[in-house]
């Protein structure tokens, strides 16, 4: 299981469109489960201007489409 401490390596690898099927599997498990971690990657991706229409109060539903949008296009 993901810990909250393995989160910023692999949110990071996940931005960079490196992370594998199982690993982003469990870093969107792990942030289905924790709000600090959903806020720290939100945090991240808006740092790194990842959002395309930022309004920095994005629903657990709009990350997950960046999340899997991210995906999408690291191919
Ligand atoms: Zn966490």
């Amino acid at each position: 299981m993901l810990k909250c401490r393995d989160v910023p390596a692999e949110a990071e690898a996940l931005l960079d469109g490196e992370l594998s099927l199982g690993r982003r599997m469990a870093l969107r498990l792990h942030l289905f489960m924790c709000g600090n971690c959903r806020r720290y990657l939100r945090q991240l991706r808006q740092l790194l201007g990842a959002v395309p229409h930022m309004h920095g109060d994005a629903s657990d539903e709009e990350v997950d489409k960046v999340l899997s949008h991210l995906h999408d296009h690291s191919h």
